[in-house]
């Protein structure tokens, strides 16, 4: 699958930054994911305390939704600015620690203590850096890989699911023939076959 034209597209890391410094972030939603309040006894399944995983996390709120009800939220960008964005506009004290299983990379923590967000790249991360997670919320990260590491990104995921663990993914259904991504179309068939 991979449709036609998006297949070979590539978005590099560089670009991504590039869109969070001429603040070319349309995908930021400041009022929080209708879809997240909807199927929110679906991701927790009447359980309370969870680890949640939110994989490319930008500044999303619903982190900030999720800590906010008990929960500990784990995420991570690539982009600085947006992390240190997250906790500013929450007004939320953070510290700032190197991770010395991935050279270059930071953590950020809040002072509370139940959200820390990686600053690296996903594939840096492991089940033993980072453990495992009982929910995940995966809304514009699956559509924003780049369609070739598609496969590597949810086999990742997989590894980082504890058991009975829910994961909400968003997509987006559109024509790929006519916008070329990101986010990319990623049709049920090929969720189905990634995530087996
Ligand atoms: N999930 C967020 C952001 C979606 S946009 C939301 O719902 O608002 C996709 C985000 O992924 C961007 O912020 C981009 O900087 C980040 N990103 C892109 N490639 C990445 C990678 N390989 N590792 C970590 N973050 C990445």
């Amino acid at each position: 699958s991979n449709i036609g034209l998006q297949k070979d597209r590539v978005v590099t890391e560089e670009e991504w930054l590039q869109k969070w410094k001429m603040g070319n972030t349309g995908f930021h939603n400041e009022q929080g994911h209708p879809l997240l309040q909807k199927y929110l006894h679906v991701l927790l399944n009447g359980r309370s305390g969870l680890r949640i995983f939110f994989p490319l996390c930008g500044k999303a709120v619903e982190m900030k939704w999720l800590a906010d009800m008990g929960h500990s939220v784990v995420g991570v960008e690539v982009s600085e600015q947006a992390l240190k964005e997250f906790f500013a506009e929450h007004s939320l004290p953070y510290c700032e620690e190197p991770v010395p299983e991935i050279s270059g990379a930071k953590r950020f923590q809040s002072t509370s203590g139940n959200i820390s967000l990686y600053c690296c790249s996903i594939y840096d991360l492991s089940s033993s850096i980072v453990g495992k997670f009982d929910g995940f919320w995966d809304r514009g990260a699956l559509v924003a890989v780049n369609p070739r590491d598609r496969q590597r990104y949810v086999s990742l995921m997989i590894t980082l699911m504890e058991k009975n663990s829910s994961y909400l993914l968003v997509t987006v259904s559109y024509d790929p023939n006519k916008h070329k991504g990101p986010p990319f179309y990623v049709p049920e068939s090929e969720i189905k076959s990634l995530f087996g």
